[in-house]
């Protein structure tokens, strides 16, 4: 048996705690953008679809482009003015995906995409949000070029953050999807299913995304029945996470178990299972018999998993 009390200190939830200013009062003054990205100290995130480019180092690789070195990866697509860190812009900078792809012939490059760069820790944690933060506005441009009304070409206007169409006046804003993550609890058991995408030994928490006209607790408690045909009661918020594949904010909480048979649906599912505390625990630390873990602690599904285990989540 594991010692719960041992789980060591708290990991960092990835893509949060962004330390960026996102500053947004000054995206409307493309003036006052451009004196921005011509001062020296400017610095930008380069990518292409899902992949990301990095400036080989070690031990870190560097994730921070000079505006002039971004400009000669090669021909660019839209720029984003993330915010300011210490007065200084911080932009994402999009390059056409089969650009960015080309670079991997670059001795001093390293292209690769944002799961491994946060996941084998390849460049330091405080880029991850501001990457993320560029990702997903980068991406929802490149499937958002013509008007949803009215289909004419629309513009890119306040420094990346909203398209509008000259034909019928539309405004278009970047979205976010959000996705309910949950971990539905019986005492002293929980239920963690396993995608069929999953690494063969990895079991997490369920998630679906919330449908219009849904509220986050309404969510939680169909996706869980519909998926395992386990019924909840209560539910609580725990903490959210950006997750920037390609734009989903996964909004993380704890469900009360109202029944316990559970019926998987397969064409979600490979498997659903109970698990106790101690087996969690195990998988947590990487000490489980079989192999068998939970995500890694820069996923929010860790963070539910680990509050669960520490006897940190209550329903009152
Ligand atoms: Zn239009």
């Amino acid at each position: 048996m594991e010692a719960r009390s041992n789980l060591g200190p708290k990991p960092r939830l990835g893509y949060t705690d962004s330390r960026i200013d996102r500053a947004a009062d000054r995206r409307p003054d493309a003036a006052a953008i451009a004196a921005l990205a011509a001062d020296h100290r400017a610095r930008a995130y380069v990518m292409g679809g899902e992949t990301i480019v990095l400036k080989k180092a070690s031990p870190l690789n560097e994730a921070l482009f000079s505006i002039a070195e971004a400009r000669a990866l090669g021909p660019m697509l839209e720029t984003i003015f993330l915010g300011l860190i210490d007065g200084a812009a911080r932009f994402g900078i999009g390059l056409p995906p089969q650009t960015a792809e080309a670079l991997k012939a670059r001795d001093d490059l390293l292209i690769t995409d944002l799961r491994s760069i946060a996941v084998q820790s390849l460049t330091d944690p405080d880029h991850l949000p501001p990457i993320a933060e560029a990702k997903a506005v980068l991406h929802w441009h490149a499937r958002h070029r013509f008007c949803a009304h009215c289909g004419a070409p629309t513009q890119v206007v306040d420094a990346g953050w909203r398209r509008d169409c000259p034909s019928c006046h539309a405004q278009h804003f970047p979205r976010t999807d959000p996705v309910a993550i949950m971990l539905a609890i019986d005492g002293e058991r929980c239920l963690l299913g396993r995608s069929p995408r999953f690494a063969p030994t990895m079991w997490s928490c369920l998630a679906g995304f919330i449908e219009p006209g849904e509220s986050i607790e309404d969510a939680v408690r169909r996706e869980t029945l519909e998926e395992t045909g386990i019924a909840c009661g209560r539910v609580k918020y725990f903490a959210s996470q950006p997750w920037p594949f390609p734009s989903s904010l996964m909004i993380g909480c704890h469900a009360e178990a109202v029944t316990r048979d559970i019926v998987v649906d397969h064409a979600e599912l490979e498997d659903a299972r109970w698990f106790s505390k101690d087996e969690v625990t195990a998988m947590l630390l990487r000490r489980h018999p079989d192999g068998l873990t939970t995500p890694p602690p820069l996923a929010i599904a860790h963070h539910i998993v680990r509050a669960w285990v520490k006897d940190e989540i209550g329903f009152d």
